[in-house]
C-alpha cells in the first residue's frame, strides 16, 4: 500500500511526502497503522499507547488548526513544551506546513526565551498545557495545545503568502543551542538534512521495528529529536521518559521496565545518580538491551560500572553536533577492555565522512596525531540564525577542493586515529588552553584523574581571573567508600606528576559532592567555576 498524502493542499506541493519530516516519520501510519508509535505516562491512566494511526490523526487535527492562520513557508512556531504525544504531533503539523518550529523546554529562563524570540521573530507561540510565558512582544501569535486540541489564543500577524508549498531545501527546525562554545546560537536545520541523517543512521541497524526507546532529553536539545526520528523513522516505539522521574533514579528504573524499554537515549549524566543510589535495580531491567549515549564523553570508570551490572546491554557512543544532528554512532564493546582508555567515535555514518586537518590545514593520516574534524554530510545545517560570520566560519570550502564549491562543517573537535581508521576524540579545539606558553589539552588532564582509584568523575577548566594569571582547577567527585577516601589534594597531585608535564598539573583542586549540569544534562564549568570561594 503506498502512503496516503496528508491533507493539507500546501503540503501537497512537496515532490514526494518522504522529503518532509512528517511524511517520513508517519511512513509506517500507512503501513502498521496499528503499530505503537509513542507510549507516554498520562496523569489519569498510567501508560498510554499512541498507534501511528492515531499519532497521524493528532497531526493533522493541529494541521488543520494551523493552517487556517494564513501563515506562510519559513514563519517560525516555537513550541514549548516537555516531550510528549502532543509535542510530537505538533513539530509534525509545522513541519507539513513548512513552519520551522523553535522547541524550548517550559523551565527555560524567560531571559533567555526572550532571547530567542528577539533572535528569531517568530509569528507564533504555542505552548503545551495550562501555565503563562509573560513578555512576549504583541507581534507574536500565541497558541495552546494538548488534550483540548491546538486553540489559538491571539492570532499571528500575516502577510500575503508567496510560497506555494515546502520543499526538502526549506528550514524544518532551528535549535537554539546551550552554547558550550559561549553564545547561543540558532542551528538551522532542513527536512532534506535531517532525513539525510535519519537515512543513514537507519543503516547502522541501531533500532528496529519492535524497539521502545526511552527518550530524556529536553525538547530544546536535539538529541530528543535524534532519539524520535530514529524511532519513529524505523516504525519503532518512542516513549518520552517524564522529566520528573530522572532525578529519582528508583522511579526512573520502574519507569523504563513498566514501558518495556529496549532501549535508553540520554546524556551520560543521567546514569550517574542510578550508580550511585540503584545500581542492585539494574539487574531487574530485562527488557534493555541497548544504551544510547551523547553530547559529552562517559567517563570510564562510570562507564565501565554501568556495562558490568548489565552485561546484555549494548552502549553505543554517539558524537556530534546539533549541526548535523550527530555524525557518528559507535559500539562499545562490554565488558570494557580494561586496557581500553579511550572511548572511540568509530567514523561517521553512511553518507557522510569525518576527515582531520592540521593547523596548517594539511590532512592528517597517519594514526595517533591530532587534527580537527571536518565533516563533509548531506546532513548539514543550513546555517546559523541570521548570523552570516558565525556560518562563514563553520561551514567551509573543502579544504582537499576548495574549487568544487563543496561546504564541510569545521567542528571545532579534536580527534586522532587508531590504528584501523577509527577516531577518538579529545577535547575541543577551544579548550586547548595556553599556560605559560604551552598548549594544554583540558580533556588530557580530566583522563588522567578519572584514573585515580578513588575519582568517580573530573572536570578540568581554566579558571581566568581578571588580572591573574590563569589557574588549572580541577573539580572532583570522589567514589563512595574507602576508594573514595584514599583521593586527597596531594596524592592526586603526585598521580597526576607520574605522567603529565608540571605545567599540566592542576594547581587548584575542589572535591564537589556532584558536577553541576546544564539545562542539556552536560557538565557546566561556568558554575563549577562561579562556586569557588574567592
Ligand atoms: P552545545 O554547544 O549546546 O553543547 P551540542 O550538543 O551540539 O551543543 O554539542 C556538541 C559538542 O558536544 C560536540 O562538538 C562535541 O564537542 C561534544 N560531544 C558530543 N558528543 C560527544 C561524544 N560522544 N563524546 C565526546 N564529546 C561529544
Amino acid at each position: 500500500m503506498t502512503p496516503q498524502p496528508p491533507q493539507s493542499p500546501r503540503f501537497a506541493c512537496a515532490t514526494d511526502e518522504n522529503d518532509n519530516l512528517r511524511g517520513y516519520l508517519l511512513a509506517a501510519a500507512a503501513t502498521t497503522p496499528h503499530a505503537p508509535a509513542l507510549v507516554e505516562r498520562t496523569a489519569e491512566a498510567g501508560l498510554r499507547t499512541w498507534s501511528y494511526a492515531e499519532l497521524e490523526r493528532l497531526v493533522d487535527d493541529y494541521v488543520g488548526a494551523l493552517d487556517e492562520l494564513g501563515l506562510d513557508v519559513g514563519d517560525r512556531v516555537v513550541v514549548q513544551s516537555n516531550h510528549c504525544s502532543a509535542a510530537v504531533a505538533v513539530l509534525l503539523a509545522c513541519a507539513t506546513l513548512g513552519l520551522p518550529f523553535i522547541p524550548v523546554s517550559p523551565d527555560m529562563p524567560g531571559e533567555r526565551l526572550a532571547l530567542i524570540v528577539d533572535s528569531a521573530r517568530p509569528a507564533l507561540f504555542l505552548q503545551y498545557g495550562e501555565g503563562m510565558r509573560d513578555g512576549l512582544p504583541a507581534t507574536v501569535g500565541t497558541g495552546r495545545f494538548g488534550d483540548a486540541g491546538l486553540i489559538v489564543e491571539r492570532a499571528p500577524r500575516t502577510g500575503p503568502r508567496v510560497r506555494a508549498g515546502v520543499t526538502p531545501t526549506d528550514p524544518v527546525y532551528i535549535i537554539f543551542t546551550s552554547g558550550t562554545t559561549g553564545r547561543p546560537k540558532g542551528v538551522v536545520m532542513t527536512h532534506r538534512g535531517v532525513l539525510a541523517f535519519l537515512r543513514g543512521v537507519r543503516r547502522l541497524g541501531f533500532v528496529a521495528p519492535g524497539d521502545r526507546v526511552a527518550t530524556t532529553s529536553p525538547l530544546q536539545f536535539d538529541f530528543s529529536l535524534v532519539d524520535t526520528g530514529m524511532a519513529l523513522g524505523c516504525g519503532a516505539t518512542i516513549v518520552p521518559v517524564p522529566r520528573e522521574e530522572l532525578g529519582w533514579p528508583r522511579r526512573f528504573l520502574e519507569f523504563l521496565a513498566e514501558a518495556e524499554v529496549s532501549q535508553v537515549h540520554g546524556v551520560p549524566s543521567i546514569w550517574r545518580p542510578v550508580l550511585r543510589t540503584a545500581a542492585a535495580d539494574l539487574a531487574r531491567m530485562r527488557s534493555l538491551r541497548r544504551i544510547v549515549f551523547s553530547g559529552e564523553d562517559f567517563p570510564l570508570p562510570e562507564l565501565r560500572r554501568l556495562s558490568e551490572l548489565l552485561p546484555q546491554v549494548q552502549v553505543v557512543n554517539g558524537y556530534g553536533a546539533t549541526e548535523s544532528m550527530a555524525a557518528s554512532l559507535t559500539a562499545v564493546p562490554n565488558p570494557v577492555p580494561g586496557t581500553l582508555d579511550r572511548l572511540s567515535i568509530g567514523r561517521a555514518h553512511p553518507g557522510a565522512e569525518m576527515t582531520l586537518i592540521d593547523d596548517a590545514g594539511l590532512p592528517v593520516t597517519e594514526p595517533g596525531v591530532t587534527g580537527q574534524i571536518y565533516l563533509r554530510s548531506p546532513a548539514l545545517f543550513s546555517g546559523y540564525w541570521n548570523d552570516p560570520a558565525a556560518t562563514a566560519a563553520a561551514l567551509v570550502p573543502d579544504p582537499f577542493a576548495p574549487a568544487s564549491g563543496q561546504i564541510v562543517f569545521r567542528t571545532g573537535d579534536l580527534a586522532y586515529r587508531g590504528p584501523e581508521g577509527e577516531l577518538y576524540f579529545c577535547g575541543r579545539a577551544d579548550s586547548q588552553v595556553q599556560v605559560r606558553g604551552n598548549r594544554v589539552e583540558l580533556g588530557e588532564i580530566e583522563r588522567r584523574l578519572q584514573q585515580h582509584e578513588g575519582v568517580a568523575s573530573a572536570v578540568v577548566t581554566l579558571d581566568e581571573q581578571a588580572g591573574a594569571e590563569p589557574v588549572l582547577s580541577a573539580f572532583l567527585v570522589r567514589k563512595d567508600g574507602a576508594a573514595g577516601e584514599s583521593a586527597t589534594a596531594a596524592g592526586l597531585r603526585s598521580f597526576c606528576a607520574e605522567s603529565l608535564p608540571s605545567y599540566m598539573l592542576p594547581q587548584s583542586i575542589h572535591f564537589v559532592d556532584e558536577i553541576p549540569l546544564t539545562g542539556n544534562g552536560k557538565a557546566d564549568r561556568r558554575a563549577l567555576l562561579a562556586g569557588i570561594p574567592r
